[in-house]
């Protein structure tokens, strides 16, 4: 992507420097699924566990930032901006505004609106605080264990992120989150996955306008397509457990949410993300 160039947001809580608390990863998988269905009431990426079974890091030492990380952070300031620029004008044009979120930066565990959040379960958004909280390291999570590599891959993933706060602040998520209260499980992940396809839609409608812009480079936009194709339920429970639960799904399947994706993608129209519909 060209976006050396341009212009970064404010609405950055840079906590990389703060000892955000001790990560518990000796729970083994289902302590750590049970951690988070405890805990976290966040709207993730992707129901991502990572291996909870490696190294526990205890975040006390001072920060030290390698040049990667350094500029991994400036992209994800631009890639904020660029989705305030295109959501303040869609909410424009209606009258509205835009109430922005803040993107955190943080390392292993950080105190949220939501309980604490954790870097294995990937970048989420806590609709309690309108934060979006990402771990930067998770770049490399993407291109390391679920072969997602480049700027544009992270990229979609932080503009999905910026799509659960759209859905917060237009009341989508809470009409959902009532509705699945009312309802069986099985159900509730059904609509989870349409509140999750929807996100990807909406980072869809953001990428209509970056590329509008000139900031898409050649094989950026495969790189997007990979992304949300490597976050699919099915492709991650095949990766966890050698099989896929299909009404346990909660994001939509690998197909789903690069579909969804090049609808807002082509679009550029909000109104085409209705995957609430039939
Ligand atoms: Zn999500």
């Amino acid at each position: 992507m060209r976006w050396q160039d341009r212009e970064g947001s404010s609405n950055i809580e840079d906590r990389r420097g703060s000892s955000g608390g001790r990560v518990t990863r000796s729970t083994g998988i289902l302590g750590m699924i049970a951690l988070l269905v405890g805990a976290y009431y966040g709207v993730d990426l992707s129901g991502f566990v990572g291996n909870p079974l490696q190294q526990a890091t205890v975040q006390n030492a001072p920060v030290q930032s390698s040049a990667q990380e350094q500029e991994l952070a400036r992209f994800s300031s631009v890639v904020l901006k660029e989705t305030e620029n295109v959501w303040s004008n869609y909410f424009a044009q209606r009258g509205a505004r835009y109430q922005v979120p803040t993107m955190v930066l943080y390392r292993g565990a950080t105190p949220t609106g939501c309980g604490t959040g954790n870097a294995e379960a990937g970048p989420f958004y806590c609709p309690a605080d309108n934060k979006l909280y990402i771990d930067l390291s998770f770049y490399n999570t993407m291109k390391r264990e679920l072969g997602a590599e480049g700027d544009a891959a992270f990229a979609y993933v932080l503009a999905h992120e910026v799509g659960h706060h759209v859905q917060t602040v237009l009341g989508t998520s809470q009409k959902v989150h009532q509705m699945q209260s009312r309802t069986n499980k099985t159900q509730a992940n059904a609509l989870s996955v349409r509140l999750e396809l929807q996100a990807d839609c909406y980072a869809g409608v953001w990428g209509h306008y970056v590329e509008k812009n000139g900031i898409f480079e050649a094989g950026d936009i495969e790189e997007a397509y990979n992304a949300a194709e490597a976050v699919g339920d099915d492709r991650l429970q095949q990766r966890a457990q050698g099989y896929t639960v299909p009404h346990s799904y909660t994001h939509g399947t690998s197909a789903q949410r690069k579909q969804w994706f090049q609808v807002g993608l082509r679009t550029g129209d909000i109104n085409q993300c209705n995957t609430f519909q039939n």
